[in-house]
Order: structure tokens, then C-alpha cells, then sequence
């Protein structure tokens, strides 16, 4: 038996079936690639999901949680503080858009700082409702589960969820929803479910991560800022996905011009430690109590010293542009594969956050799960790491380090074509390339 498969039958023992896994038990890791338990060899395209935009164990990144463990791991913010909490706060704020006055509260998760955005904007604006949007995905918590508009395999069964939660319409020009169209939905909620001037949050992924990488049109955006402006509501940018250069820019929100009352971030900004924050303005950050915000793991100092090395590997290295282009070759590369595989329907993203939409027809656009998880499989056998995403399943997300060398990107480019003509069936298609 193998290693792998022995660990799997201990893993189906001692640990629930709701944990489900890709089964690749990692024994090491470098920049964006990932041996397992049995020396096998895999490219990484999912970046622990868009968390090591640094690549795994950038040295700096190393370097800078091995001087902070030397000095202290943990004393809790609230009992005894420390600068380098006090410091990344600066440069957040310094570095999210908005020509006003921020501060940055930081947490663990990204399901924690969507919590607290919610918490702040409702205590500043004291409203309770919260509107969010179809397919959108914000945590696993009992309040971000309400908020995720994605009901498998993140709402069943976990219900009842917490009330004044609204969902409206993503725009998805693919899937035939304008931005018009979208709007209208809102106008709907507005005007049959919720009273505008009872929101107290608006919350949108400028591009939706597990909904299928649906990216926001910036008209979108901007009627959402100005709808927020006209009622007081909040509007919060959830960028855990999409942040910390994942786009191109440090936030993907930049992109639109639009400027949000409050970002969330978490999973790039520490480099592979948990670490999530949420920056906004002042006014309203400094809305709650003293107490009434943190948690005893938030900003813990070993991931604090992490997202410092973080900011200055993305700035010092050049990784937005590293982003774009990262994302502009596996986007030209897929134009090539969508003109001999039909099923690719759709191909979209925003810097080096691109996806594949799969499709049985390309006129009834009927989504192919099956085609989509059978790529994965056969990419996961040829050594590639991949996810899936979309709420039909079908959409193949690439997340890959920014700092992925060229010949490793082609190198698993490759290999997704192969799996891609693995999974379509060797006879139904010309050889790829
Ligand atoms: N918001 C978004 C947009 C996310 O993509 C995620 C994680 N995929 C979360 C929130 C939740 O983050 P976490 O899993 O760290 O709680």
C-alpha cells in the first residue's frame, strides 16, 4: 500500500467526512510545487486556494516568522500589544484606496473579518440587514454561510441561518445577466423585501472566487457606490480572494475606480499564516466600543511578521505586474485550447485569477460537471493541482503562485491540456500541442 493510500484510510477513521480532501498528503513545498508522502511530484495551481501569492515558503517570508519566533509567538493584542500590528496597520491603510482616513482591525480568517465588516456596519449605521449576492461565497461561518449565495456544499443542512439576509442577482454577461438586469433585482429587493434605509451592508466580491470567477463589470460597481451613497448603506469589498496583488492590483476593486467604505482580506496577506483583516474608514471602523471588536488569535505576531515580508516581496518583486502577466499567458493559452475543445464555453477572470467554464453545448451552455471533475482527476494523475469552482461545479479555476517561474507555468499548461484531451477522450479531439 502506499503511503498516500494508507494515510487516506486513517484520514476516512479519525477525521469527519465533511473535511473532504484532494488525498495529495504534502510532505514539502517550494514556491509552486508540492512533493507528497510518496515522493510524488505536482505543479501547483491552486496556491493553498490563493493563498501563497509569495509562492510556499518564500525565503524572505521564512526569514521574517523565524526572527519573530525567536522573540515572541503570542501574548494576545488586547493584553500586551506590539508595534509590528500597529505597523502593518499603517501600511494597509496607506495602501487600500480611498483618500480618507483608515485604520485595520486584524483577525484570523476570512470568514472572521466578513463577520466583523457586518459587525461594524451595523453598529455604525444601526440597521440590521445585509445584502449579498447569488453565487457569491463570503465563509463557512453560521453568518457568512447566510451570506454565501452558493447552497452546495456550503449551505445543506446547516440552516437555520441568521435573519435580514438579502441575495440579488450577479451580473453574468456569460450566463446572460447584464448589469441592468442586476440592478433591477435590487430595485426589486428594495421595493418588495427591504427598505433601503434598513441595509446596513452592501457586500460584493469584486471578482466572485468560489461562484466561478465572475467578474463584477465596474458599471456594476459604481451604481452599487451610488446606491450606497444614496441610502447610508455600507459598502464592503470582499477581497479575501481577490486581494494582495491576486488581480493585479493590491485590490481588485482598484481595477473599477470604485472606492469601498471597508475591505476584507485575508488568505495572500499572510504568506501561508492565518492572518485576515478588515481596513475602512475611520468613521466607521472606530464605530464599536472598546471590546467589542478582536479575538485572542487576531493579528498573531508570527503572522503579522509574515504579511510584513509579504508586502515587501509583492513590492520589491513587482508581483501585480507579475500577476498580470502571469494571467495574460494562461488566458492566450486557453484561447488556444477553447478553438479545439467546444466544451471550454467561457474563459474569464481578471490578472492571475483566470477560469475555464465547461460546457456540454456551447449553444445551451448546459453546464459539465462530470467533464469538470474528471479533468481535475486526470490532472491530479499527471501531477497537477487544479480546482474546481462555479455553482454548477463546473468551472475550472487557475490560482497560481505570482511568483511561479515561466517554465513551470508552461510546464502545467501543458500538462491541463493533456488532462483537458485525458478527459475528453483521446479519440474525440485533435492531439494538443
Ligand atoms: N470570502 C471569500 C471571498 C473567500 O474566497 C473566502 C475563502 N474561500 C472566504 C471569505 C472565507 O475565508 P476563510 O476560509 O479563511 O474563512
Amino acid at each position: 500500500m502506499s503511503k498516500s493510500t494508507d494515510l487516506k484510510a486513517r484520514q476516512d477513521a479519525a477525521v469527519p467526512a465533511g473535511v473532504a480532501t484532494k488525498g495529495i498528503y504534502v510532505v514539502k513545498a517550494e514556491n509552486s510545487e508540492i512533493w507528497d508522502a510518496d515522493g510524488r511530484r505536482y505543479i501547483d495551481f491552486a496556491a493553498g486556494i490563493a493563498v501563497l501569492n509569495t509562492g510556499h515558503r518564500h525565503p524572505k517570508v521564512m526569514e521574517a516568522v523565524a526572527k519573530q519566533a525567536q522573540a515572541f509567538a503570542h501574548t494576545c493584542f488586547h493584553v500586551s500589544p506590539y508595534e509590528s500590528y500597529v505597523h502593518l496597520a499603517e501600511r494597509l491603510n496607506k495602501l487600500a484606496p480611498g483618500n480618507f482616513p483608515k485604520k485595520t482591525l486584524f483577525l484570523s480568517t476570512g470568514a472572521e473579518a466578513v463577520e466583523n465588516a457586518v459587525k461594524i456596519a451595523r453598529y455604525h449605521t444601526k440597521r440590521s440587514a445585509v445584502i449579498a449576492f447569488s453565487g457569491g461565497f463570503h465563509g463557512r461561518t453560521l453568518l457568512t454561510m447566510a451570506l454565501t449565495g452558493k447552497v452546495m456544499p456550503y449551505k445543506r443542512g446547516f440552516g437555520p441561518f441568521p435573519a435580514e439576509i438579502y441575495h440579488a442577482e450577479f451580473p453574468h454577461a456569460y450566463h446572460g445577466i447584464t448589469t441592468e438586469q442586476a440592478l433591477a433585482d435590487l430595485d426589486r429587493l428594495f421595493h418588495g423585501d427591504v427598505d433601503p434605509k434598513s441595509v446596513a451592508a452592501i457586500i460584493i466580491e469584486p471578482v466572485q472566487g468560489e461562484g466561478g470567477f465572475n467578474v463584477a463589470p465596474f458599471e456594476f460597481l459604481r451604481a452599487l457606490r451610488s446606491l450606497c451613497d444614496e441610502h447610508g448603506i455600507v459598502l464592503i469589498a470582499d477581497e479575501v480572494q481577490t486581494g494582495i496583488g491576486r488581480t493585479g492590483k493590491m485590490f481588485a476593486i482598484e481595477h473599477s475606480g470604485v472606492v469601498p467604505d471597508l475591505i476584507t482580506m485575508a488568505k495572500g496577506l499572510g504568506g501561508g499564516f492565518p492572518l485576515s483583516g478588515v481596513t475602512g474608514r475611520a468613521s466607521i471602523m472606530d464605530s464599536a466600543h472598546p471590546g467589542g471588536l478582536g479575538g485572542t488569535y487576531g493579528g498573531n505576531p508570527i503572522s503579522i511578521a509574515a504579511a510584513h515580508a509579504v508586502l515587501d516581496v509583492l513590492e520589491g518583486e513587482g508581483l501585480c505586474a507579475r500577476a498580470t502577466r502571469v494571467g495574460q499567458k494562461i488566458r492566450t493559452r486557453l484561447e488556444g485550447l477553447a478553438k479545439d475543445f467546444p466544451c471550454i464555453g467561457d474563459i474569464r477572470g481578471l490578472g492571475a485569477m483566470v477560469a475555464f467554464e465547461l460546457v456540454k453545448d456551447p449553444k445551451s451552455k448546459e453546464p459539465d460537471a462530470a467533464l469538470t471533475a474528471s479533468i481535475l482527476s486526470h490532472a491530479q494523475a499527471r501531477g497537477l493541482i487544479l480546482l474546481s469552482c462555479g455553482t454548477s461545479a463546473n468551472v475550472v479555476r487557475l490560482l497560481t503562485p505570482l511568483t511561479i517561474p515561466d517554465a513551470v507555468l508552461d510546464e502545467g499548461l501543458n500538462v491541463l491540456a493533456e488532462a483537458l484531451q485525458d478527459a475528453v477522450g483521446r479519440d474525440a479531439k485533435r492531439a494538443v500541442a
